[in-house]
């Protein structure tokens, strides 16, 4: 089954929740993973059913790199805040590197969220 994760910095949450909104039909044909604020919101703004993970800052882009480690997942929509910085940079950037060590599709912003839940439905 595909296997997507939903992220979003604070700042980026209301685009996260209508992303998923706006593919919730799609999505919910997925298993869905995000880390803990995220996966709380989503759950509250939709009928979306997620696995949540530990919060970003508390760990929970390293689960979800995890899983990346593991080719678990299919794709990872990211939409992270460019304008301000993250106590938990280091494990973002390791995320980040993770997907590209295990060419698993990631996408940090809207128009290639877009495009990636597009590719995962054909
Ligand atoms: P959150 O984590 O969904 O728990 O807010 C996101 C992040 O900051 O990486």
């Amino acid at each position: 089954m595909t296997r997507v994760a939903l992220i979003a910095h604070d700042e980026k949450k209301p685009d996260i929740i209508e992303f998923a909104r706006t593919h919730e039909e799609q999505l919910q044909q997925y298993e869905l993973i995000a880390t803990g604020t995220t996966g709380a919101q989503l759950m509250e703004e939709t009928d979306l059913e997620l696995e949540r993970k530990e919060s970003g800052p508390l760990g929970g882009d390293l689960m979800i790199g995890a899983e990346v480690a593991e080719d678990r997942l299919d794709g990872i929509v990211f939409l992270r805040d460019p304008l301000r910085a993250q106590a938990h940079e280091p494990d973002i950037s390791a995320l980040l590197r993770i997907c590209d060590v295990h060419d698993t599709a990631l996408a940090t912003n809207l128009a290639s969220a877009t495009f990636l839940i597009e590719g995962l439905a054909e």
